[in-house]
């Protein structure tokens, strides 16, 4: 039995998903006229009491339409420095919306409202003029690490003093939530802009949606059009997007619980250096001694384990709906005969 670990994308749609999608209605989205694209996007703007939603091929595309809609070239986006709008998406920021970056070097992927009030620029001409501040909630190489959500508070704070739209990558926001015991409507009162995945953890095969004021939405949506991400009856993607808001979210819970126990027989291994703090369902740890992080995941995958050596010396692995209590229990045997 394959352990597949590199990520939470790798999820496929069970026999309930794939049924919700065949039965699906759909019409022309790019007209408006997709009743379950439309029943997707109010539930999700619902959850979040924020006023429209946009459905999107990938969480790269909401991000991109987010920061092109929010910022004017030339103009800075100020962000963390692992940060997937900025490492993980090919450069986006510059290419589609001529913004360059000011990256803060944060704790495990999270910044502070100390750190955005530094890191904005003065009104001087020898500067960029800030445009956007970006979070990641949860920061994925920050080990999936969560906001406390009073210092997102402050970061609002600031952001409001400084007239300065704030942005939510919230590929895994619903692991955050789910962690912390908080609620989509406390976030949703907060960002100007919330980007969520329905491909990751919730187990969708395709989709994110974009979550903003109406004004906000109109534009995204004429950029999602020029961006070529209009799809025509993309109700049998949303339809999965649906039952995984309505299914796949507590389920979570799980999810976290298996990546602390992987957590606990990896710290008794002399192999093993530092790991970063387990919040949710990613798992980032240093190898040392006997094993690169290369060779580690090698060693892995000649017995069917996969996971990703993300540098020279750390590995990552995210558990998700597809790794079973039967499989974390295999990997911990592995791991303890290692
Ligand atoms: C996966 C991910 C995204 C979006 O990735 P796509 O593959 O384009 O859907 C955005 N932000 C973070 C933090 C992610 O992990």
């Amino acid at each position: 039995m394959n352990i597949d670990l590199r990520s939470d994308t790798f999820t496929k749609p069970s026999p309930a998903m794939l049924e919700a999608m065949f039965t699906a209605r759909v019409g022309d989205d790019v007209f408006g006229e997709d009743p379950t694209v439309n029943d997707l996007e109010s539930l999700a703007a619902n959850m979040f009491q924020m006023e429209e939603a946009l459905f999107c091929p990938s969480g790269t595309m909401t991000n991109q339409i987010a920061i092109k809609c929010h910022t004017q070239p030339g103009q800075e986006v100020i962000c963390e420095k692992l940060s997937h709008v900025y490492i993980y998406e090919g450069g986006g920021i510059a290419f589609n919306s001529n913004c360059q970056v000011k990256t803060i070097e944060g704790d495990q992927g999270r910044i502070t409202s100390n750190n955005v009030k530094a890191a904005i620029n003065p009104d001087d001409v020898h500067k960029a003029s800030t445009g956007l501040v970006s979070l990641e909630n949860t920061a994925n190489r920050g080990g999936g690490s969560c906001y406390d959500f009073e210092e997102i508070l402050k970061i609002k704070e600031c952001c409001l003093e400084n007239k300065l739209p704030l942005h939510l990558d919230g590929a895994r926001l619903w692991n955050a939530m789910v962690a912390k015991g908080e609620n989509a409507k406390q976030y949703g009162e907060v960002f100007d802009s919330i980007s969520i995945c329905l491909s990751k953890g919730l187990g969708t095969p395709v989709g994110s949606l974009l979550l903003g004021k109406k004004d906000f939405i109109k534009k995204a949506r004429r950029i999602r059009k020029v961006f070529g991400g209009g799809m025509r009856q993309a109700g049998y993607l949303a339809a999965a997007g649906i039952y995984a808001l309505e299914n796949n979210i507590q389920r979570l819970e799980q999810d976290h619980r298996h990546t602390k126990q992987i957590a606990a027989a990896l710290s008794k291994k002399d192999f093993v250096g530092t790991i970063l703090p387990v919040e949710t369902n990613i798992l980032i740890f240093e190898l040392k001694g006997r094993f690169t992080a290369k060779d580690f995941e090698m060693e892995l995958a000649k017995s069917g384990i996969y996971t990703i050596a993300i540098s020279p010396t750390q590995i990552r692995m995210v558990t998700h709906l597809d790794v079973t209590e039967q499989m974390i229990t295999q990997l911990i045997s592995f791991i303890e005969a290692l």
